[in-house]
């Protein structure tokens, strides 16, 4: 069904602010997403009626809160498909759920003279994490690289993978190209060698439909503030086998089951891998936001964007001396461009004065950059709240910043 969006964007208080007199158009939403009034009353009414600690009070006011975090967590598991919550792990974002991976299965699984397969899109939280592991380790981190439009060359990957591959971490879709990854395929292909596979989805749950299960992915992760929920709450889905025999990444309360001085024993999964208070308002939060774009329907929300990344993609190429990065057959609605050899920060600013908020640099994606021997774009990431209006506004905007720079 068709979304109303005029009605949706009621739901979103943030849209109806002006920014330097004029209405926001907020292209922003790679970096982080807009909240609707359901998140933000979930957390306030979490706030005024049930705060408190979860998973260590027998109170009414606790139990409450662990009933809420809980539920969260079976939103989580239904969301991803995964097949028990003992494989839904909270963490703090994507970047905490990649390092915790990282750390915690490089103490397992990795030995001096392994090799860690990454590639040349990866998100900086993609790419160091493996770094600092293979460092520690001795390991050799593999990139496989991309062609031109922004696709991943598999015959490279096929040649990189090897009886000493521990592991491969992919991006689902890329933040910066747009391009969506044939992931089932990777997958496919390490599985076939019995080497475990990391998706991160920091740009996908928002878009598509996932199924972990039927990915046949080993660890699956996500951000909430990605994804319309709150800052600060992330998601690491692993299989269980896999968690079961990782050791825990950090100390300290509610990861344990017994300490003595002389040795802890640890507490099961999921809880083994979540240590300390937990950002338990933050994970109410998500499974609002989980809810929320579930009710409007994920298909429904990626034809809609889809719609306006054809818009824009043909507005954008119609103007002479723009240059788009990422030409994926298959993208979503994510535009990296320049503008002749316009700064991007100059092209920025002009737009934020005009109430377009877009953002530009490298997107911590250096070695994008590096690929295409540039030092940064601009970047519109679009999402279902965003309007052919909107987007008629960039283009002027554009047109204008050509003007102005000749
Ligand atoms: N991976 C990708 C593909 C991303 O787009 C981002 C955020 N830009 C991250 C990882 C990191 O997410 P976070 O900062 O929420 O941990």
């Amino acid at each position: 069904m068709a979304l109303n969006v005029e009605k949706i964007r009621n739901d979103f208080p943030v849209l109806s602010r002006k920014v330097y007199d004029h209405p926001i158009a907020y292209f922003d939403n790679g970096a982080t997403t807009q909240k609707p009034q359901q998140v933000i009353d979930t957390i306030r009414r979490y706030y005024e009626e049930d705060n408190a600690s979860i998973h260590r009070g027998i109170h009414y006011l606790s139990e409450k809160s662990t009933e809420t975090y809980e539920k969260a967590r079976e939103t989580v598991r239904k969301f991803l498909n995964a097949s028990s919550t003992n494989e839904i792990v909270f963490t703090s974002g994507t970047t905490g759920s990649i390092n915790a991976i990282a750390f915690s299965f490089g103490e397992q699984y990795v030995n001096k003279g392994d090799e860690v397969i990454i590639s040349e899109m990866e998100h900086h939280a993609n790419i160091v994490p493996w770094q600092m592991m293979c460092e520690r380790k001795g390991a050799e981190l593999k990139v496989i690289p991309f062609n031109e439009k922004g696709e991943l060359i598999l015959e490279e990957y096929e040649k990189l993978l090897s009886k000493k591959t521990r592991i491969v971490a992919i991006t689902h879709i890329s933040n910066t190209l747009g391009t969506i990854n044939p992931v089932k395929e990777i997958i496919g292909m390490a599985h076939a060698l019995k080497i475990p596979v990391l998706l991160d989805g920091a740009q996908a749950v928002q878009h598509e439909n996932v199924d972990v299960q039927q990915l046949d992915a080993d660890f699956y992760v996500f951000s909430g503030h990605k994804v319309y929920g709150p800052n600060g709450i992330g998601v690491l889905y692993g299989k269980e086998e896999l968690l079961y025999e990782m050791p825990p990444y950090q100390g300290g309360g509610d990861m344990v089951d017994c300490v003595t001085f002389e040795k802890t024993t640890y507490n099961q999964l999921p809880f083994k891998f979540e240590a300390g208070t937990m950002n338990y308002i933050g994970a109410g939060g998500l499974a609002t936001a989980l809810d929320y774009i579930t009710d409007l329907g994920i298909e429904d929300i990626r034809e809609y964007e889809d719609s306006l990344l054809e818009y824009a993609t043909g507005k954008l190429m119609s103007v002479p001396g723009i240059e788009i990065y990422g030409k994926a057959a298959r993208k979503i609605s994510i535009l990296s461009f320049l503008i002749n050899n316009i700064h991007p920060y100059d092209a920025g600013m002009v737009l934020d004065k005009l109430g377009i908020a877009v953002r530009t640099g490298t997107h911590c994606n250096q070695p994008v950059m590096d690929h295409f021997k540039i030092t940064g774009t601009l970047r519109a990431s679009l999402a279902f709240y965003n309007t052919k209006e909107e987007i008629d506004r960039l283009f002027e905007g554009l047109q204008r910043i050509i003007k102005m720079f000749g």
